[in-house]
């Protein structure tokens, strides 16, 4: 299995720390509004990426993080004049409804940066023991970058450009650093906003202790994979590494990966440009799986661009998938034989290799684009190899098969025993206003398009009936 590794620039062969088990992190949202699709975009992604991994029988604790503590929650909370703790809870629960809806699973641990200030107190204490931290006047604690051996690594930036580049982003307050390269560990808090007692002042950690804190208590020191969009690298990911290879004295993390972003008809997505969708607006359209494969269908290291015509071609596309396993369901139902013929073991046995592309592509840095494409042939297989005079056997392998891959892109086959009476009730609606409009052609292609899916019609004097063959 090769990843693509940010910290070599170069795609790697995957040696775990310990064998058969991974230790992955990927930074979480700020929870201060709902999710939008553009932080969509990595949940899904490393989503697939641990199932892939897990399919090929890796042990995967994964680990992402709730920044339940920020200026943007605070601005939030003071805008509704209620406590951070209720904006960030609020937006917590928010977020675990959209990603059930893509079918996101649940990290190992959802730690939350505000239970976690005890472990962040002491990290930033013994960076200070090291000589790599500093408390200045006002109480704020600094990371001594030029101390950090390394520090660009994963960027590849260069220390001495950041430093001509920098002195114009020193902020009012920050003039008691020793060097605008050093960044905040811990500032002292400001009224009306939330606060820590800590040896230093009462305040709040900065952004980047979090990820180090959280990283080393639900995963070790050194872990294999750590994961985020690209707008992370700099300085985010870096300061991670400064802070917690400084820490630990041990190579933080060893494969870096960043997903490209998301931008809106070709432009970046923003609240003022009016095209800022969050995912709760895309599902009241689409049901959220169709975001998840469009997402899919793009490589995660190209950016990705989101339009209507895009998502309503991938809503088809993932039709035709759906429309593949719910047909086998429908034939294994109605199947004649039980035992696999010797035809059937020949045809599986081609059938194999589909399996093997899927996986190649997977292998090839998670190229999901490629692995869709192989489940496409798939399915052209199963159209034209799957018929009412196969076995069940047979068609329950073909069924499994399909499913296996579905599964590792987390694209679920299956909703339709929840969907189908309401997808029924749809089409027989559909059906009614053909008729009503003489379009008779077309409510005899939804009769027959609801019979081959088992449902059978009844006209009687109170209306449409249906039942199931
Ligand atoms: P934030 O809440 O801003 O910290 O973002 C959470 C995650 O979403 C981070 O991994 C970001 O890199 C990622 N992200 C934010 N905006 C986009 C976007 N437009 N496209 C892709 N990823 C994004
Ligand atoms: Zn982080």
């Amino acid at each position: 299995m090769k990843i693509y590794n940010t910290l070599s620039g170069k795609k790697e062969d995957l040696k775990t720390i310990e064998p058969g088990k991974v230790r992955m992190y990927v930074c979480g949202p700020t929870v201060y509004n709902l999710i939008h699709i553009g932080n969509a975009r990595p949940m899904i992604i490393f989503d697939t990426v641990r199932r892939y991994m897990e399919y090929r029988g890796y042990e995967v604790n994964y680990v992402s993080n709730f920044t339940d503590v920020d200026d943007k929650i605070i601005k939030a909370a003071n805008e509704e004049g209620v406590d951070a703790k209720v904006i960030s809870e609020r937006y917590i629960e928010e977020c675990k409804k959209d990603m059930a809806g893509m079918n996101v699973k649940p990290a190992t641990v959802h730690p939350k940066a505000t239970e976690e200030i005890d472990g962040m107190i002491d990290m930033i204490a013994g960076l200070i023991e090291k000589g790599y931290a500093y408390k200045a006047d006002d109480g704020t604690v600094y990371f001594r970058t030029r101390k950090s051996e390394g520090y660009g690594k994963l960027s590849h930036k260069n220390l001495d450009d950041l430093r001509s580049g920098s002195r114009a982003l020193l902020v009012s307050g920050e003039d008691q650093k020793e060097d605008p390269l050093d960044f905040v560990l811990w500032k002292p808090k400001k009224e009306g906003e939330p606060y820590w007692e800590s040896p230093w002042c009462e305040g709040r950690p900065g952004w980047h202790i979090e990820c180090s804190v959280m990283s080393r208590k639900y995963l070790g020191e050194s872990i294999d994979i750590h994961a985020g969009g690209e707008d992370l690298v700099f300085p985010h990911h870096e300061n991670e590494i400064a802070q917690s290879e400084a820490a630990n004295g041990k190579e933080f993390a060893r494969y870096w990966m960043h997903n490209a972003f998301l931008n809106i008809d070709n432009k970046k997505m923003s609240k003022s440009l009016g095209n800022f969708f969050t995912v709760r607006d895309i599902s009241e359209k689409y049901d959220l799986q169709v975001l998840r494969f469009f997402m899919l269908n793009a490589h995660y290291r190209m950016p990705l661009n989101f339009s209507e015509e895009l998502m309503e071609a991938a809503k088809n596309s993932l039709e035709r998938i759906t429309t593949a396993a719910d047909n086998l369901r429908y034939l294994i139902k109605n199947s004649r034989t039980e035992k696999t013929s010797d035809t059937e073991r020949a045809l599986l046995k081609e059938a194999d290799r589909y399996r093997v592309l899927f996986d190649e592509a997977m292998d090839d840095d998670f190229n999901t684009a490629d692995a869709i494409t192989a489940v496409f042939e798939l399915v052209k297989f199963i159209n034209v190899n799957a018929s009412s005079d196969n076995s069940s056997e047979y068609l329950e392998d073909l069924l499994g098969r399909l499913k296996e891959l579905t599964d590792v892109l987390g694209i679920i086959t299956d909703r339709e025993d929840e969907l189908l009476d309401e997808d029924v009730e749809r089409l027989i609606e559909e059906r009614s206003a053909a008729r009503k409009n003489r379009d008779f052609a077309r409510a005899d292609e939804i009769r027959k398009k609801l019979s081959d899916m088992g449902i059978i019609l009844e006209d009687t004097r109170e209306g449409v009936k249906w039942h199931r063959a």
